[in-house]
């Protein structure tokens, strides 16, 4: 099994950018000055030059490419769902973060209204400012996002306009108003990153109040063991698939990720770390997915050395960490 999918990333089909820029906001988007850091800035560094798509939202000094905090929202990649006819999983926003505080409410409603249209694929949303993310999905509802898609119709070409309105009662089975729930969209999947204690402890108690079908958690990089019961009771935490039958409602992660991190000045990763989570995830009937042994790995006290620059290929990984799990939709 090979890493070819979207930008390397192996838990995803797809990547889908409305969005572009950001600005760092924790330890995993990258350390001291050439320690780690975020691979989207890296890549926005190479394409920021006069004329490019990351003019003006990343620059490259002394310290490599670093984001200037400005975002840009790419009108023309709204619709993109909604022309890709085969169903896949899509990662919104791999170049930035779709709850960033320049992201106006309103773009993040259309954004959500896209999900909701093009409804044949899976979405999959990760965000390291995860109070927004709350406070905003607590308060829309599909009309306010159908609305806002609509809304920034206003202005585009008459073929993208046709586009939107032809997908609105044919691709969208929530715009029939049936008994089934509207809100939150069955087919998102609504995450955080938490690639220490400390953004766990943060951020997945925010994420649990957030309204959402299913929710993952990204300890990507992660930087430290992590203990997803440290502060919650198991049974109210990454309950059993039993449980979620008996309780429905009841919020709980349904998937986990867990990887090392890549590339020059990668930061170090013990396996132990990731058998952790595992037996964690095992013990809960929670999805699971290694992602990558990262550049700096080590196992068992000794460095943990693959062929792979990034240890992505699970050929070279242990056995006990060749799981790569998805998240099963609630009954
Ligand atoms: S939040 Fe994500 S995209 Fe933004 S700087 Fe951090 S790692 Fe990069």
């Amino acid at each position: 099994m090979g890493d070819q999918r979207a930008g390397g990333i192996s838990w995803t089909d797809e990547t889908w950018n409305p969005i572009r820029g950001c600005s760092r906001v924790s330890p995993g988007c990258g350390g001291a000055a050439g320690v780690g850091g975020c691979y989207a800035e890296k890549v926005a560094g190479r394409f920021c030059g006069p004329g490019l798509p990351y003019e003006g939202l990343a620059t490259i000094g002394k310290q490599g490419a670093r984001w200037t905090g400005e975002i840009a929202f790419v009108r023309e990649h709204l619709e993109d769902p909604i022309r890709w006819a085969r169903p896949r999983r899509i990662f919104v926003n791999s170049m930035s973060d779709l709850f960033h505080e320049k992201v106006p409410r309103s773009v993040v409603a259309a954004i959500f209204g896209v999900m909701g249209i093009a409804c044949h694929h899976t979405y999959q949303v990760l965000t390291k400012r995860a109070d927004r993310m709350r406070d905003i999905v607590s308060s829309l509802t599909l009309d306010e996002c159908i609305a806002a898609t609509v809304d920034l119709d206003a202005g585009v070409t008459r073929a993208q306009s046709k586009r939107i309105k032809e997908a609105l009662p044919a691709g969208s089975p929530f715009l029939a108003r049936s008994e089934a729930p509207l809100w939150p969209l069955p087919n998102v999947i609504l995450g955080v990153t938490a690639e220490d204690q400390q953004r766990w402890d943060e951020r997945v108690p925010l994420l649990l109040e957030t309204p959402a079908a299913l929710r993952m958690v990204s300890v990507e990089p992660q930087l430290e063991l992590v203990r997803p019961d440290a502060t919650w009771a198991p049974d109210t935490f990454i309950a059993p698939i039993d449980a979620l039958k008996a309780a429905p409602g009841l919020p709980v992660i349904d998937w986990i990720i867990t990887g090392g991190e890549s590339g020059p000045g990668a930061r170090p990763y013990d396996l132990a770390w990731a058998r952790a989570l595992r037996e964690q995830c095992d013990a809960s009937g929670t999805a699971y997915f290694f992602k990558q042994a990262g550049s700096n790995a080590t196992d068992g006290g000794a460095p943990f050395r693959t062929k792979h620059h990034a240890g992505k290929d699970p050929a070279e990984w242990p056995a006990d960490l060749r799981v790569q799990q998805f998240p099963e939709a609630r009954p």
